[in-house]
């Protein structure tokens, strides 16, 4: 079975923030929209047991792709049972996106337990411009994580570059090589404006429409990955580039085929939707925690609605830059 929204979108991914802890400090972090969890720093996470129950009762309701996030889910003292416990529901995916830092000691341990794919955040080849953006002199430890993925055989390994004005801009074709070189596919992001990417917004963001138009004319080839937000792939110069474009997207948002889950439990609808939280932990408390999950997914799931509607993109953009000044 498969759960459709009101808008007709099925329900077929899961994004599970692992954890709010993070070794990095990304100027532009939206940490996934849990901004005030950040602010009030809660720290309960939910464990695996609790979430292979969560994968179970998904499972059930025809969600099989899986896609672990944080904060950076590496610094899980115990991310390696968190994966097997999603695994044992055999899970038609199941990814991760990381910063890189401690990968080249987890590699060959998350494949083992389970883990398919992988993205890994990369904005930027050059060391000191990947520091300022970060705040950690990270890049080779990096370099050496996305080899070890690669001999690990995480398939494919994804670069996730976020543009940032002003700071990596100029990077595009660097990336291009390296992906080509290495294997990987490049994934152009835009600045999201949610977290400190919304308090950065009007500086930082760099529209990708032109550079889009310039890799989709040289491309020899183009295909759409249809339930991920419809997200175009172009084969250029020997790699694979995916842009991710959100803002003022409908098409995006049409296409959108997933709920989020806070790392202390909550089922949440949308990136940018901060006033929908549907808290799993009593349910996980319950005498049958699977059917009772299960309830909470159903309800949330008839929530979830397209955030950027065709009728008032732009309106919406302006109303999330306007709270900011309210805060
Ligand atoms: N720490 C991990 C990492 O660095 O990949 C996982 C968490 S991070 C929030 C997940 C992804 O969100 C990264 O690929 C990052 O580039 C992206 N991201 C973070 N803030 C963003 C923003 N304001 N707009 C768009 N993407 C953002």
């Amino acid at each position: 079975m498969v759960l459709f929204d009101r808008y007709g979108r099925p329900l077929l991914h899961l994004r599970i923030s692992v954890t709010n802890r993070c070794n990095y400090a990304c100027i532009y972090c939206h940490r996934e929209g849990s901004w005030n969890d950040f602010k009030l720093n809660i720290r309960r996470e939910l464990t695996p047991e609790e979430l292979h129950v969560i994968a179970m009762a998904s499972t059930e309701l025809g969600i099989r792709k899986f896609k672990l996030t944080g904060g950076e889910p590496l610094i899980r003292e115990d991310i390696v049972e968190v994966v097997s416990a999603i695994n044992e529901v055999k899970p038609l995916d199941l990814a991760m996106t990381t910063n890189g830092y401690y990968l080249k000691e987890l590699a060959y341990k998350l494949k083992d337990a389970g883990l398919r794919r992988i993205n890994i955040s990369l904005p930027s080849l050059r060391r000191s411009v990947y520091r300022e953006i970060t705040g950690v002199d990270g890049l080779s430890r990096v370099l050496e994580g996305i080899k070890a993925a690669i001999d690990a055989g995480l398939s494919p390994v994804k670069l996730n570059y976020l543009v940032l004005k002003g700071y990596n801009e100029g990077e595009f074709w660097d990336l291009v090589n390296f992906a080509r070189e290495t294997g990987t596919i490049l994934q152009v992001i835009e600045l999201q404006p949610e977290g400190l990417g919304l308090q950065l917004f009007n500086t930082l963001h760099s529209d990708l429409a032109n550079l889009e138009k310039k890799v989709k004319e040289k491309a020899s080839k183009v295909t759409y990955r249809k339930h991920m937000h419809n997200r175009p792939q172009y084969y250029v110069d020997g790699a694979i580039v995916e842009f991710v474009r959100p803002i003022c997207n409908p098409e995006f948002c049409m296409h959108c085929t997933r709920l989020r889950l806070t790392a202390d439990g909550k089922l949440k609808t949308c990136l940018f939707r901060n006033d929908i939280y549907i808290d799993l932990k009593p349910a996980l408390k319950s005498t049958s925690p699977v059917e009772e999950v299960k309830k909470l997914i159903i309800k949330a799931n008839d929530l979830r609605e397209p955030y950027f509607k065709p009728t008032d993109s732009h309106l919406k953009l302006k109303m999330k830059l306007n709270e900011l000044a309210r805060e």
